[in-house]
């Protein structure tokens, strides 16, 4: 279940409803409702803060429900009590502000995720660097999209000195025009490869920074 149907919710729920989901999204505006009624299993205009609305849409039989109410802080906090009123199982939550992601915990979201938080932070990393892409886990790890610098050419992977040196472990390889493959101690990656490669968040930086 999607409530609130905004640029986040409603790209949410078209990725849920393309891969397969049943999903059933609430909106308080009928115009946006209308616009997603045709691809997805279902839609429903109600206020997501009228328990009995909620009640007759069969809500508190979801097992999985994200609010991604954002803008409006009220509804969105009401919305969620409500949901773990209902015991809901698995609460997801929108939060504009790291604050605002602990009041949506207090009253009951198991997940909260700042998406204009992250992307913003994310894209941080993108802009200073030659990476291609980004992604940082919790405990200071990521892993990273990049071109192959020289040093990691020509050698096969169980011979360089990329994890002594680096300290990254290359998980997979690109040739241009074919698909990822995953690395293995005997690929040997060539000048114009794209490479991921995971490690410590500073080590993998220092890496895609090499040319
Ligand atoms: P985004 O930044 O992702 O576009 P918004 O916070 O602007 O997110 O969008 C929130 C959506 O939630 C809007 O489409 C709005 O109509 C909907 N919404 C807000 N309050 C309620 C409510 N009480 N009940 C149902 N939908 C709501």
């Amino acid at each position: 279940m999607v409530i609130g149907l905004g640029r986040f919710g409603g790209s949410l729920a078209r990725e849920l409803a393309a891969h397969g989901s049943q999903v059933l999204a609430i909106d308080s505006r009928p115009a946006l409702v209308q616009r997603y009624a045709d691809e997805l299993t279902h839609t429903a205009v109600a206020d997501s803060t009228d328990e009995t609305a909620l009640r007759r849409l069969g809500v508190p039989d979801y097992r999985r429900a994200v609010v991604a109410i954002g803008s409006d802080l009220e509804a969105g906090i009401l919305t969620t009590s409500l949901l773990a009123d209902f015991a809901v199982p698995h609460i997801w939550a929108k939060a504009t502000s790291r604050r605002h992601g602990r009041i949506l915990e207090r009253v009951g979201a198991h997940h909260v995720v700042l998406p204009e938080h992250d992307m913003g932070e994310r894209v941080a990393h993108l802009v200073t660097g030659r990476m291609l892409d980004y992604i940082e886990f919790e405990d200071d790890y990521a892993m990273v999209k990049t071109l192959a610098p020289a040093e990691a050419v020509g050698v096969p992977l169980g011979r360089s000195r990329l994890r002594t040196h680096h300290g990254i472990t290359v998980v997979a390889i690109k040739r241009p025009g074919q698909d990822f493959t995953y690395a293995t101690a005997d690929t040997v990656v060539e000048k114009g490869d794209i490479v991921i490669v995971a490690g410590r968040t500073t080590q993998v930086e220092t890496f895609a920074d090499l040319t």
